[in-house]
């Protein structure tokens, strides 16, 4: 574990620098620098994050960033360093989101976790979130441990997988990607902080989907849980991942140019008109039917795999704002005489609770 320290990096670039739509450069997505051990996995997400945000042209001032406690909480101190973040506390951070998005509907909101804040002390607000349908990109940076107090085991840890001290770990592992199926979660997807290629079209996927989008994923602690025994490991990830798809992000402006067969590509829409490309390579797996989805995730972990790519996918979800039908606009534009009904509104609701 690290203190907390801001560093700012310098601001000047080259001009040749390539730039999105919105005229901003890569680096216009960054943060400050991070003060992560060297080789943390958590580094390359928050390099995935930038990459995405920069190619879905992506205004900054559209971005929330929310956070528990953590490793990987620290991590949006290192992302889009000119959006709106929270760093709240240990296991809050769905809480604190909730609150945030019912008051603004139009932020993009990307809450940040571990798997220690999310299947221990979170667990209960991860649940809740999940069920409401909260409209929001929920990513676990999971390593199997408590990188920021030592290398404790965590909840997500592989009851085969010893500390690096060789303790052994007497608890079967909460599965977060069965859990976010089971409970209600519309996108539901799995990747690797080493793949680079799968992740960032699948947060891209994720922060266009509207509702509960959940990615898991592995990022090898290299202080406390990256040694040979670990399954949560570079060399151990490597070995046995297993994508059960590949993914093409298409966004909405854009012409599908890729071949895609038909028989064994499944392409899906968007809320926002994007799509997605999904070229099944388990062709027993179906992104759509949650019982199978989670028999693709049993199925490889009995085998010692890990089985990544999208999941589950569910394009036609109501998210909460949906769900509890509520205004269109942020609240912080609804003007005064909306927002209070005025006291003699109050006293009929008063009068029907008599
Ligand atoms: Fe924390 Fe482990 Fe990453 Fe170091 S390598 S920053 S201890 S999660
Ligand atoms: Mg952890």
């Amino acid at each position: 574990g690290r203190e907390m320290t801001y560093i700012q990096k310098p601001s000047a670039y080259h001009p040749a620098l390539k730039r999105n739509a919105l005229g901003l450069t890569r680096r216009d997505y960054e943060g400050s620098m991070s003060t992560l051990c060297a080789g943390c996995g958590h580094d390359s997400i928050t390099a995935a994050i930038i990459e995405a945000c920069f190619e879905l042209d992506l205004p900054a001032h559209r971005i929330a960033k929310v956070s528990g406690i953590g490793c990987s909480s620290k991590a949006p101190t290192y992302f889009l360093g000119r959006s709106h973040g929270f760093n709240s506390v240990h296991g809050r951070m769905p809480s604190v989101t909730t609150g945030a998005n019912l008051a603004n509907r139009d932020l993009v909101y990307i809450g940040v976790s571990g798997d220690g804040d999310t299947a221990s002390i979170g667990l209960g607000q991860f649940a809740h979130a999940v069920r409401r349908r909260l409209n929001m990109v929920y990513i676990v940076m999971n390593n199997g441990c408590y990188g920021l107090t030592k290398g404790q085991f965590s909840a997500t840890n592989d009851k085969t997988s010893p500390s690096k001290k060789g303790e052994p770990n007497p608890f079967d592992p909460i599965d977060l990607c069965q859990m976010a199926i089971q409970l209600g979660a519309g996108f539901v997807a799995r990747s690797f902080s080493g793949d680079k290629r799968q992740l960032i079209p699948l947060i891209k996927a994720a922060i266009s989907y509207r509702g509960f989008a959940f990615l898991d994923v592995i990022s090898p602690c290299v202080t406390f849980n990256n040694h040979p025994a670990s399954t949560k490991s570079y060399d151990y990830v490597r070995q046995h991942n297993q994508a059960i798809d590949k993914l093409d992000f298409v966004p909405e402006e854009q012409e599908i140019t890729a071949d895609y067969d038909e028989g064994t590509s499944v392409p899906v829409t968007l809320h926002d008109g994007s799509r997605i490309i999904l070229h099944k390579l388990d062709q027993s797996h179906d992104p759509r039917d949650a019982d199978a989805a989670l028999m693709t995730i049993r199925k490889h972990a009995a085998r010692g795999e890990v089985a990544t790519g999208l999941l589950y996918i569910d394009e036609s979800q109501h998210d909460l704002h949906d769900i509890l039908r509520t205004s269109e606009r942020p609240l912080n534009a609804v003007p005064m005489s909306e927002l209070c009904p005025g006291s003699e509104k109050l006293a009929s609701i008063n009068a029907r609770l008599q």
